[in-house]
């Protein structure tokens, strides 16, 4: 965190070009109609040379025709967002801006925005060059701060956009005192998932079950040094969209017979005012083959919903089809083939 205030610090000030009192308000990003008769002498005049600093200025941005003052994004505008305009001494933020980000249809165009936003503060600071030298320092040294906390946590560096955008609104949002005094115990993190995000997140996908088709699919899995579980998906489509998701985790503390499982599954999912929705709603279901899953005798989980709900379809999982077909392929295969494999593998997962 130390390293971020000292960054804020660093940035140039952005109104070195010609220095004028006055204060600004944020509001000035986010109105693009509301245009301060009165004021605009307290902010920097447009200056058109900035066009000559990036591609990106030239393609994106114009001088506002009727204020001074004032720049309008082409590319914001014609995306229809609602801030499509703001003050010059402002348009590093806008270029910053997350909707900035999502106006652009060009990936390069996208990851060009660090260096635009430099462009920027490298033409508004250049009388004081030592504190643009800083500022690029500071970047580059950002930059690796954030790969290395992916790198040394094993994380996908896709993520790397949506964590330098969380850490920039929670140092907007909390003040350095708080963010100094916060902790953060990996039992207590899980706490709130499970207690708090978990119950919310639950509830949202039961509203859109409750508005949608959908159907389910259910697994059993265990290892030997835990317990077993009953996992849950839920598919459905909702605006055109498929969404797969987990819905429940349950510990089997007792028998995993198809009619414990079937009971479980009616105090987790079936239960008040809204079991007679998602009776309606609910189209078909997908299990393995387990005779607590789809019987032939019918007293597998499925068979049971299939005896409540008589419109669902029942289907035995593909991917359980799959890895029986890979499993009766093995036997055809040649065995060094197979120990050749086998050393590869346990090369990697020692
Ligand atoms: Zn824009």
């Amino acid at each position: 965190m130390s390293q971020l205030r000292k960054s804020k610090v660093l940035i140039p000030a952005k109104r070195s070009e010609s220095p004028q009192k006055g204060k600004k308000s944020q509001k000035a990003l986010k109105s693009s109609d509301k245009r301060p008769k009165e004021s605009s002498q307290k902010y920097t005049i447009f200056n058109e040379k900035i066009f000559e600093q990036h591609e990106h200025f030239k393609k994106f941005i114009k001088k506002d025709p009727k204020v001074n003052t004032r720049f309008v994004c082409i590319a914001c505008k014609d995306s229809g967002k609602g801030s499509f305009s703001g003050y010059y001494d402002d348009l590093a933020t806008h270029i910053g801006s997350e909707n900035h980000t999502e106006s652009l249809q060009d990936e390069e165009e996208k990851n060009e925005i660090t260096d635009v936003i430099l462009a920027y503060h490298k033409f508004r600071s250049r009388r004081n060059k030592k504190n643009y030298k800083v500022l690029q320092g500071t970047m580059r040294e950002m930059r690796l701060d954030f790969t290395a906390f992916l790198w040394k946590n094993e994380l996908p560096f896709t993520l790397a956009p949506g964590l330098v955008d969380f850490v920039k609104q929670a140092v907007e949002k909390y003040s350095p005192d708080a963010l100094n005094l916060l902790t953060l115990s990996n039992v207590y993190a899980n706490q709130i998932a499970r207690e708090v995000i978990s119950p919310f997140l639950k509830e949202s996908i039961f509203k859109d079950l409750e508005q949608n088709y959908f159907a389910l699919s259910f697994d059993e899995s265990s290892d030997k040094f835990s317990p077993s579980y009953l996992c849950t998906h839920v598919r459905y489509i909702k605006n055109e969209e498929l969404h797969n998701k987990l819905l429940s985790l349950n510990e089997i503390s007792e028998s995993a017979s198809g009619e414990y499982l079937y009971k479980m599954l009616f105090q987790e999912i079936f239960v008040g005012d809204k079991k007679e929705y998602l009776a309606k709603n609910l189209v078909g279901v997908c299990t393995d083959r387990g005779a607590n899953m789809l019987s032939l005798k019918d007293k597998g989980l499925a068979n049971r919903l299939k005896a409540d709900y008589k419109h669902i379809i029942t289907a035995h999982d593909f991917c359980h089809y799959f890895n029986l077909i890979s499993k009766s392929c093995l036997d055809h295969f040649p065995q060094d083939v197979l120990n050749f494999l086998s050393d590869i593998c346990s090369y990697f997962f020692v």
